[in-house]
């Protein structure tokens, strides 16, 4: 596979370097010195492998004629705390994992590595990955750089928030039922869920096994694009994961015309859905047919009433199975006691926050004797028959396009009583995860000053139809989501 040109935000930071205008480490220390600055008030990172980062930059400052040709050479790159790094304390926000030094480096970031890029540090998260808005990390939470008093969404909203508020260019995260494309949404990001078994999830800290994705967050579809392009493909060390059918192709833009575009009525006409993100993607599909595309409506009603709940009992089954290696004898926290089921007792009771035991105890339930069938068995039924939902759209449409968050960035604290009202959040971005498929969110317009995002779904491996759609969409918006505190 030939690596594609990177586009223009990396491909100036990258050009700069292999020119020899600016050094790795002039770019490394610019981009600590904004995260010393902003960081503070936004709590975007857990982690900042300052050192680290400077002795990488430094090594490739170096070895500049090995590396001239790498596609990041010198490129900061931020990456989710539930992403293991060699040496460098991945907690997943959990206080089970607060002193955890992973001996290995997941693969997506070992790829980015391999690529040139230079860590810069690890991105606050919900614990374990549960949860739409960050407030869930034991460490305290995210704050959203459009709004300090609003949070970044969620489960990635560290990534989310530290590309807002261009303390890094690109960010890693993960999306169980949304995580990437729900922070990206509310943080005015272009995030891609990846068709499942495409990114490995080697060294990633699981949450729901049969769900997890790892992906991009980037300012702009081409980098999100490039980015995948790196970390994307077969891994020997996690047996889900296939090579691409077809390279990645860097979206250029222009029309779409040819493209079939469905608007899935439950999608885009739940109640949930504010007015002003409703017109916002209203527009953006307006945008589409002028741009060429031929735009129909279609229904998934199962999966917009199924999704939810199939989705709450799958999630915490897989979640309790995962979590229960955290006993306090492996790895992790923990806790003094006097006999060893006190010791585990003990041990979890401090470690896990309210919302992983919340989901323990519902995936335990669900998976118990004599309910398996009637909970975990049924919804994985339900899920088929989702999937197949899906399929059947996708007889009649290339896409299918909605908003990617009923609402845009909520107040830190609304949802934090009401679990339900938390698990809304995911209710546009659920179904496709259940159906295995990728998903775009491309900034479309902002309302009440907040960013909005338009997601976009297509069938397994069609990663470059929807780079093709997000980059023309966001070419024809001419729209560059800033920050106001940022812009000047
Ligand atoms: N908000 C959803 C949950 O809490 C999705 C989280 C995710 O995608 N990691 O399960």
């Amino acid at each position: 596979m030939t690596t594609p040109a990177p586009s223009a935000t990396i491909r100036d930071l990258r050009e700069s370097v292999r020119s020899g205008a600016r050094s790795a480490v002039e770019i490394c220390r610019e981009t600590l010195a904004r995260v010393s600055a902003s960081d503070p008030a936004l709590h975007a990172f857990h982690t900042v492998t300052a050192d680290r980062a400077l002795a990488r930059a430094a090594d490739l400052d170096r070895d500049r004629d090995r590396w001239r040709d790498a596609p990041l050479t010198g490129v900061p790159v931020a990456i989710k705390d539930n992403l293991c790094t060699r040496g460098v304390r991945t907690t997943a926000a959990s206080k089970m994992l607060e002193t955890f030094v992973p001996p290995y480096d997941a693969t997506a970031v070992a790829r980015l590595e391999r690529a040139g890029a230079v860590v810069i540090g690890k991105t606050n998260c919900d614990e374990f990955a549960m949860g739409s808005s960050t407030e869930n990390s034991a460490f305290g939470p995210t704050r959203n750089p459009w709004a300090l008093d609003r949070t970044p969404g969620g489960s990635s909203g560290g990534s989310a928030a530290a590309v807002a508020a261009r303390l890094a260019p690109l960010a890693l995260g993960s999306d169980t039922g949304g995580s990437i494309r729900q922070p990206a949404a509310l943080c005015g990001n272009v995030g891609l869920r990846p068709t499942y078994g495409t990114v490995s999830r080697y060294g990633v800290i699981a949450f729901a096994s049969s769900l997890d994705q790892v992906g991009p967050v980037a300012r702009n579809v081409r980098d999100c694009a490039y980015l995948y392009s790196i970390i994307a493909g077969r891994d020997l060390c996690d047996s889900t994961t296939v090579e691409l059918p077809a390279p990645v192709a860097l979206p250029e833009g222009g029309d779409l015309k040819g493209l079939r575009v469905g608007v899935p009525r439950e999608l885009n006409e739940h109640e949930a859905i504010e007015p002003g993100v409703r017109e916002a993607v209203q527009r953006a599909i307006e945008l589409c047919r002028e741009l060429g595309a031929e735009v129909g409506e279609c229904s998934l009603p199962l999966s917009v009433e199924y999704g939810m709940p199939c989705y709450y009992l799958i999630a915490p089954a897989e979640a309790s199975s995962n979590l229960a290696r955290y006993d306090g004898v492996r790895f992790g926290h923990r806790a003094s006691a006097h006999d060893r089921l006190e010791m585990y007792e003990r041990t979890r009771d401090e470690g896990f926050g309210d919302e992983p035991k919340r989901r323990i105890m519902v995936g335990t339930y669900a998976l118990s004797a004599g309910y398996y069938d009637a909970f975990y068995g049924q919804a994985q039924k339900v899920r088929t028959v989702l999937k197949r939902e899906h399929d059947d759209a996708f007889e009649r449409f290339d896409v299918l396009v909605s908003p990617t968050s009923p609402t845009v960035a909520f107040k830190l604290g609304a949802r934090t009583d009401n679990p339900l009202a938390m698990y809304a959040c995911d209710l546009m971005t659920i179904p496709s995860c259940l159906a295995g498929l990728p998903g775009l969110n491309v900034p479309c317009g902002l309302s009440e000053g907040l960013p909005v995002g338009l997601q976009v779904i297509g069938p397994q491996f069609s990663e470059n139809t929807l780079f093709r759609v997000g980059r023309a969409l966001e070419l024809a918006l001419g729209f560059d989501p800033v920050p106001p505190r940022l812009a000047r």
